[in-house]
């Protein structure tokens, strides 16, 4: 049975409960975006999987009934999402939640949060060289999360600042603040293209046209403005929303997509190469105005929720909810949690499953390979490679490689990640075995200090050595900043660090994450975690009262399947329907979740 039948089944058994609104069809918000998102097939899958758009909220919201639904170790908050759970603490090395149910402190969380709470005037603009000099100092959080392309367009050419033009868009309006509203078709086109791997997003925009969940909603956006971005925002915007967006780093804004959003109407306020002055502009702009004030925010790094908190904390009476994207800015609500100063609701997206799973294992064994390419041209067929640590990332890099014909070694602290790698074909070493011979060094460990000077020390010369993990600390790039070395520059991310004898090796992104820093992250996955944002947003926007409490939560698990089931048409995927015999000798209701609350 194909997944659209699924789907559509799916939709007969969940819409039952669901009092239904007959509301005309609506008109798409982007002519063009529904004209060509997706292909006839893909249009038709899509529809019938979007039948059940918003289902599963609407049943998470009400509760699930069913007698036999999966056992959980909270079967009455099952269909809820669950609070202050966090699935891999380690991992990502933020806030946790200990035995006893307090919340500890990030056992790895590197950078030091600063924030521009005293700036209030926004009218001290630094000079162009000012601009192009300034450093990320004040946020650091959206280094952690991703942008998927750079800008292809050039910010130079015109150097007045977006705050100094007279802005309006081809309808005369002019709630908006980018860097050329002329770029708005290169950008449509962007956001085009970026459509055809967004399915997901394209789904529940086809919902949209029965029941518009986010009606009344005044979302208030602070991520990077991609053309990703531009697909949720205008699939927000046609489940209902009204939407006012800042960019959460000064450098990853495709100004073309910010245009061709300002040209559809979007109060954007947005331009790559922003000052830290202009950031903090951006942000009040988009909630300081007369007569709107926001209901909901998302936000990528917590500069946004941080900005209300701190200048117009009584907006809060109105918010519904927060919606988290990055890792930076989950561990900044947890500590607000933490110091009970959290004032409604926030969901945890990073760490949904879907999110997760893709993030780490798919979109590391696809950009591995990118970065790499991207910065040394390297072949990879024959390269001797050793992977540290073998976790999602790093099975995602250790097959990307494996596939080119590289030979890949393994090194690991944990029994059972080390017999994965050994049943999958790689080398389990010690990285002091094999640390003279190999062509290239991976550290995806999420620990710190694995490649210490010694091994450096040891590398032959023009070995590669980088990094997927989160932070910055696996290599011990500052023992390499001493005298005796010498570093060279030879290509934007690439160092050459020089050994007296003339050994070089290539050090990639000072140590920081490669693919983030040096390649671009596959669309799909941002259409996972896209959805799973606009997901969040509707549960807890049409939430009712007393279900979220002030705390933070992470995405109901239903919602996570369905997240995943919304993105399986584009595979022609036939999923398999549970018998009812077979649910009930499984314990599940026949609609899911498939899974308990805790797996991962
Ligand atoms: P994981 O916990 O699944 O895997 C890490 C593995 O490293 C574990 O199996 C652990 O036993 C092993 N390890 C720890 N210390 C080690 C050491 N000294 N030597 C060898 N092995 C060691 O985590 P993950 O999901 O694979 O993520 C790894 C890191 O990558 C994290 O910092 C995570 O935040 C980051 N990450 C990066 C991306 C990206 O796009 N680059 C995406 C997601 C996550």
């Amino acid at each position: 049975m194909s997944v659209q039948v699924v789907a559509a089944k799916m939709a007969e058994v969940e819409l039952k409960d669901i009092p239904s609104k007959e509301l005309p069809p609506v008109s798409p918000v982007t002519p063009r975006a529904e004209d060509k998102g997706v292909t006839k097939n893909e249009a038709n899958a899509a529809a019938a999987a979007t039948s059940s758009a918003a289902a599963p909220v609407a049943e998470a919201v009400r509760g699930d009934p069913s007698p036999t639904s999966t056992p959980c170790p909270n079967p009455a908050k099952m269909p809820q999402a669950s609070a202050m759970k966090r699935t891999d603490p380690q991992q990502n090395g933020e806030a946790f939640v200990n035995s006893d149910g307090t919340v500890a402190e990030a056992p790895r969380m590197k950078k030091q949060i600063q924030f521009a709470d005293q700036k209030q005037e926004f009218n001290k603009r630094p000079t162009k060289i000012g601009r192009r000099s300034l450093s990320r100092s004040i946020s650091q959080s959206s280094t952690d999360s991703y942008s998927s392309a750079a800008s292809y367009t050039d910010s130079s050419d015109d150097e007045t600042s977006p705050r100094d033009k007279q802005q309006k868009n081809s309808k005369g309006n002019g709630d908006f603040c980018i860097k050329n509203i002329k770029q708005a078709d290169f950008g449509r086109r962007e956001i085009e293209i970026a459509e055809q791997e967004m399915p997901a997003l394209m789904a529940l925009r086809k919902r949209a046209q029965g029941e518009k969940p986010l009606a009344g909603a005044k979302v208030v956006g602070c991520t990077h403005i991609t053309a990703q971005t531009a697909v949720l925002m205008e699939t927000l915007s046609a489940l209902g929303a009204q939407c006012r967006w800042a960019a959460c780093n000064i450098y990853s804004t495709q100004n073309e997509v910010a245009a061709a959003l300002a040209e559809g109407g979007f109060s954007v306020f947005a331009w790559k190469g922003e000052s830290e002055d202009d950031f903090w502009w951006c942000i009040d702009r988009c909630v300081n105005l007369e007569g709107w004030q926001p209901n909901m925010i998302l936000d990528d790094g917590g500069d946004l929720t941080h900005w209300i908190y701190k200048k117009y904390p009584n907006m809060f009476k109105k918010i519904k909810g927060i919606v988290e994207e990055s890792v930076t800015g989950v561990h900044r609500l947890y500590q607000l949690s933490k110091a009970g100063k959290l004032c409604v609701p926030a969901m945890n997206v990073n760490d949904s499953v879907t999110k997760q799973k893709f993030d780490n294992l798919y979109c590391c064994r696809e950009s591995i390979l990118d970065g790499l390419k991207r910065t040394t041209d390297v072949m990879f067929g024959g390269k001797q490679v050793v992977v540290c640590g073998y976790g999602e990332v790093g099975k995602g890099c250790c097959a990307a490689l494996k596939a080119m014909g590289s030979i890949v070694y393994v090194t690991e602290i944990d029994p059972i990640c080390a017999l994965q790698a050994c049943m999958d074909g790689f080398r389990l070493v010690k990285l002091n075995e094999v640390i003279r011979q190999v062509d290239i060094v991976i550290t995806c460990t999420g620990n710190k200090n694995v490649v210490v000077r010694e091994y450096l020390d040891r590398m032959k010369n023009g070995c590669i050595v980088c990094n997927m993990g989160h932070s910055n600390t696996e290599i011990d790039v500052a023992s390499l900043r001493t005298p005796e070395l010498t570093w060279e520059r030879v290509r934007s991310q690439v160092d050459h660090v020089i050994w007296p004898d003339g050994k070089r090796i290539v050090l990639l992104a000072e140590g920081r994450l490669l693919n983030l820093s040096c390649s671009t992250v596959p669309t799909f996955v941002l259409s996972i975690t896209a959805t799973t944002q606009a997901l969040a947003l509707i549960e807890l926007y049409n939430a009712p009262e007393g279900r979220y409490k002030q705390d933070v939560y992470l995405l109901p698990k239903k919602m996570d399947e369905y997240v995943a089931s919304l993105h399986l048409p584009t595979f022609d995927a036939h999923l398999t329907e549970l018998t009812d015999e077979q649910a009930k000798y499984l314990g599940l209701n026949k609609n899911g979740p498939f899974k308990p609350n805790y797996y991962r």
